[in-house]
């Protein structure tokens, strides 16, 4: 499956990024993330929020595709199909998605910005290394097997569930207002936040489309990070908002 003296070092690392989330589960469900509704200044230097995102998010984007471009791999026509919707997506999220936020004024705390360049940086290098030097399974008669396949529509279902809850969250404010309001429409007549939801559905899609462990840390890492915070959304929506609907669940519609 995978070759190079480097392989089972490189397996040992993501054994041990997996764990280290699967550890920090109940201290991510305990502790709530400081930034958007929820930043706070206790925890040391802030900066612009736009600018966090981008700093944040860079290594997704670039360290990625530095990775799997300057690898020893001759890329066979399917890691460029996984190239290319890792890169569609961080592109979205990184040179595109700060400049739309509404957030005039708002900052993040520095801390938080390191931790997930760190976090990006990770999961960039498992992924563009993994896809651009280790893989070799990939032949063309991948693109028919029922993994990539099921994998491919949840990836793209997430992508565009994602895309559109991300939206009207951010029109709900119009231009220079900083407020918080109540969404509604689409999946937000189900869940406070399918913005996460679609998120895990995104990762876990590319999991399996990939089949792959990098892949899976990846999918497990989105989940132990956006579990907790959309629970946290939900509270602070039901703490918030006297008229929240009630039969709106957080995460998973009519479940959680
Ligand atoms: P949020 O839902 O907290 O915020 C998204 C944007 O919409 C922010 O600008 C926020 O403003 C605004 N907003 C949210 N709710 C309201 C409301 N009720 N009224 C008015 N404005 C609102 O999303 P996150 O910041 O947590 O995440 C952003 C994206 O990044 C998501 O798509 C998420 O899935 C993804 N992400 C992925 C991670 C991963 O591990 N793969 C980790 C973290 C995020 P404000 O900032 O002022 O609150």
């Amino acid at each position: 499956m995978i070759n190079g003296p480097f392989s089972e070092t490189f397996y040992f690392i993501v054994y041990v990024w997996i764990a280290i989330a699967l550890v920090s589960f109940p201290l991510v469900l305990w502790v709530v993330a400081p930034y958007g509704r929820h930043t706070s200044s206790h925890w040391g230097p802030l900066i612009n929020n736009k600018l966090g995102w981008i700093l944040m998010e860079s290594p997704a984007l670039f360290f990625f595709a530095w990775c799997f471009l300057t690898g020893s791999n001759h890329h066979t026509f399917i890691p460029w199909i996984f190239f290319s919707l890792w890169i569609f997506h961080y592109i979205n999220r990184t040179l595109i998605f700060p400049f739309r936020l509404r957030t005039r004024g708002k900052k993040m705390p520095l801390v938080i910005v390191l931790m997930a360049f760190c976090f990006n940086l990770v999961n960039g290098f498992i992924n563009g290394y993994f896809l651009g030097s280790l893989s070799s399974k990939y032949e063309t008669q991948w693109l028919w097997d029922p993994r990539f396949i099921a994998g491919a529509i949840l990836f793209i279902s997430g992508l565009v569930i994602n895309w559109k809850s991300d939206n009207i969250l951010i029109h709900l404010r119009k231009p220079g207002e900083t407020g918080y309001f109540i969404p509604r429409g689409g999946f937000f007549n189900y869940i406070s936040c399918p913005n996460h939801f679609s998120e895990i559905i995104e990762w876990s899609g590319f999991a399996l489309m990939t089949w792959c462990l990098p892949a899976l840390a990846f999918a497990i890492w989105t989940l132990i990070n956006l579990l907790p915070r959309a629970l946290h959304h939900h509270r602070w929506y039901k703490n918030t908002f006297p008229d929240y609907p009630s039969n709106r669940k957080a995460l998973i519609p009519f479940v959680l």
